[in-house]
């Protein structure tokens, strides 16, 4: 599934859009260079869901975690990672347990050690605008691409 993304205010609506087809525990991996709308996807995913805070990307902290009702999210941001292994050591699994929705910007520079996806998204510049590929890797992917 391709497609184009005009605006900031689309690209959260599309954030929204995905939140409303996540239930039960999902990983879904954020790709694309840095200013692509990888965190702004994720601030209209998470306004989607009820969080009326700031939504600050998680780039030197690794994570930011939010309460939403019985379920927790996790925005990952792995750009700062310097050795893949900081994610064993962080304890990255004990992260994954239960009923958890993981966004995770920079999936890549995680290695072996970054949760498989359920959906991964990438996105990349299109002039002013942004194209956004979604591409599922499980069954509980192909039900929120279905949607999406
Ligand atoms: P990333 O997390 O991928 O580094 P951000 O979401 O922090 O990127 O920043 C994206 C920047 O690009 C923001 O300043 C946003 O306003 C701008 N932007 C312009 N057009 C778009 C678009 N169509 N979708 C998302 N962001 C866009
Ligand atoms: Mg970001």
């Amino acid at each position: 599934m391709v497609q184009l993304i005009p605006t900031p205010t689309d690209m959260e609506k599309f954030g929204a859009h995905l939140a409303h087809a996540c239930h039960h525990r999902t990983i879904l991996h954020l790709c694309g260079d840095l200013g692509v709308g990888k965190t702004t996807l994720v601030r209209g995913f998470l306004r989607a869901l009820g969080h009326t805070g700031i939504v600050k990307s998680p780039t030197y902290t690794l994570v930011e975690p939010y309460q939403m009702g019985d379920t927790m999210i996790y925005h990952f941001d792995f750009y700062r990672l310097g050795d893949p292994e900081e994610l064993e050591y962080m304890g990255i699994r004990d992260y994954l347990d239960g009923n958890i929705i993981a966004l995770i910007e920079w999936p890549e520079k995680g290695g072996e050690f970054t949760p498989p996806p359920d959906v991964a998204i990438q996105l990349t510049h299109h002039a002013d605008a942004r194209l956004l590929e979604l591409k599922a890797y499980s069954e509980r992917g192909q039900t929120i691409r279905a949607v999406s």
